[in-house]
């Protein structure tokens, strides 16, 4: 059994900042001087059942964050790492490095987004051993706050129903499926047009079963500026994170 990571990283991150020719697009934005997607990249490289990485990116980032890597963090190149274009869509990302793997159905995928680079090599064993025993399992983690159903009007948002906090979890990256079931769920949501935020959504559509496993209230998804000074302090100060300094 072997275990692949797909990072989809082709997003323009438009809730960061407005899309521009000279700033860079999140993931290559600098914590502590190192882009978040090395981070996020050590991490996966840090973990030794980890076999192949495929990053997906957009068309004009490969090329210069290839060079990158090779000048400036050569060790991540240590395992085999490739790089694909990504889509439209986060799906269509992961689907354009799906299509390029060479794996046998029973190996593991795991899907993680380029913008978490807290994720732990605890979490990440943590969801390849379920992943194994369940074939499908993500990293998650309790809800705090109250959750609202609402509906959108033009006066803004009214309730519609509260959703009891204790069957609430917050879906996290890494998620990591058996490779047939999910190439299954993949080739099933293109044919019927299902977008899906998340790779668990498009597996529970197709019947089986997803198990969670505890994910960090640190493996935060960095998509606005306020994330981005949160992750500065987390960095700072480091101390869950080893492989981040
Ligand atoms: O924007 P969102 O929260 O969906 O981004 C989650 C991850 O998916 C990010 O790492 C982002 O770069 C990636 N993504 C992608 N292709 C897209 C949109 C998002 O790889 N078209």
């Amino acid at each position: 059994m072997k275990v692949f990571v797909i990072i989809p990283a082709a997003g323009l991150g438009t809730r960061m900042a407005p899309p521009s020719a000279t700033a860079p697009t999140k993931q290559f934005k600098e914590l502590g001087g190192v882009p978040i997607l090395v981070h996020t990249l050590r991490a996966f490289a840090a973990t030794p059942s980890v076999h192949e990485t495929i990053v997906a990116l957009r068309k004009d980032e490969i090329a210069s964050f290839r060079a990158q890597l090779e000048s400036q963090y050569p060790e991540i190149l240590k395992k085999p790492l490739h790089m694909v274009e990504g889509g439209e869509h986060r799906q269509n990302s992961v689907a354009n490095a799906l299509e390029t793997l060479a794996a046998d159905p029973g190996d593991i995928v795991l899907v993680h987004d380029a913008v978490r680079p807290f994720v732990t090599p605890e979490i990440i064993r943590n969801v390849i051993q379920a992943a194994e025993k369940h074939r499908a399992a993500i990293a998650g983690w309790p809800a705090v706050d109250t959750v609202k159903q609402v509906e959108r009007t033009a006066d803004g948002a009214i309730i519609k129903a509260t959703i009891p906090r204790a069957s609430i979890v917050m879906a996290q990256t890494p998620q990591g499926f058996r490779f047939d079931i999910l190439k299954r769920a993949f080739d099933q949501a293109s044919a019927d047009g299902f977008l899906g935020t998340d790779e668990a959504s498009l597996i529970e559509r197709s019947g089986v079963p997803v198990s969670v496993v505890m994910g960090s209230p640190k493996n935060i998804k960095i998509t606005t500026p306020a994330d981005m000074e949160l992750a500065e302090f987390y960095l700072r100060s480091g101390e869950e994170t080893p492989n981040h300094r």
